[in-house]
């Protein structure tokens, strides 16, 4: 299933964000697309924010990944400077414990740890369109799977 929505500005990114977080289940992973600058790392800090977390979400490029406790723990993975490491020196930096015991897992650059990515996940694409504060953003999941995520978008 494959649903578009448009976001005008920043706050209705962060709108949609904390509906989403204040709707999760356990073990959901979200690969998001998108260039630098699109609105990734936005998603993330409000996606934490509605599920509970208070301790603010900062963007985890240059320590590959950051968990925050919670509820349901958080994990925020940054797939940008680990594309030119092997299996095994991901798995040695904890990328594989990001998926595990049931944490929600948001991952940037999802392309660069394309193996450890769970067969069922949300995979979210945003785009820049013509207007500078407007961005397309695209979920692409099960909805069978996760019916919340289509209530939430429709
Ligand atoms: P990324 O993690 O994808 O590199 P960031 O989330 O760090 O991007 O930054 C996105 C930037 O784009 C922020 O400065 C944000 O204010 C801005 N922006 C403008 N319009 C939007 C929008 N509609 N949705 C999300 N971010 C937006
Ligand atoms: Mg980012």
């Amino acid at each position: 299933m494959i649903v578009s929505y448009t976001s005008k500005n920043p706050q209705e990114t962060i709108s949609l964000g904390e509906k989403i977080g204040s709707r999760l289940n356990q073990g959901v992973v979200f690969a998001v697309y998108g260039d630098l600058g699109a609105g990734k790392t936005l998603l993330a800090a409000a996606i934490a924010r509605g599920m509970g977390i208070k301790e603010p979400i900062t963007s985890p490029t240059f320590i590959y990944y950051q968990s925050y406790p919670g509820k349901i723990p958080f994990y925020h993975l940054d797939g940008y400077r680990l594309e030119l490491l092997t299996y095994e020196d991901k798995v040695e930096l904890g990328v594989e414990e990001c998926f595990q015991n049931g944490a929600v897992t948001f991952v940037e650059w999802p392309q660069y740890v394309a193996e450890f990515l769970p067969q069922d996940r949300i995979n979210i694409g945003i785009n820049r369109v013509a207007e500078e504060d407007c961005r397309e953003l695209t979920f692409d999941f099960n909805r069978e799977k996760h019916q919340w995520l289509w209530e939430v978008l429709v």
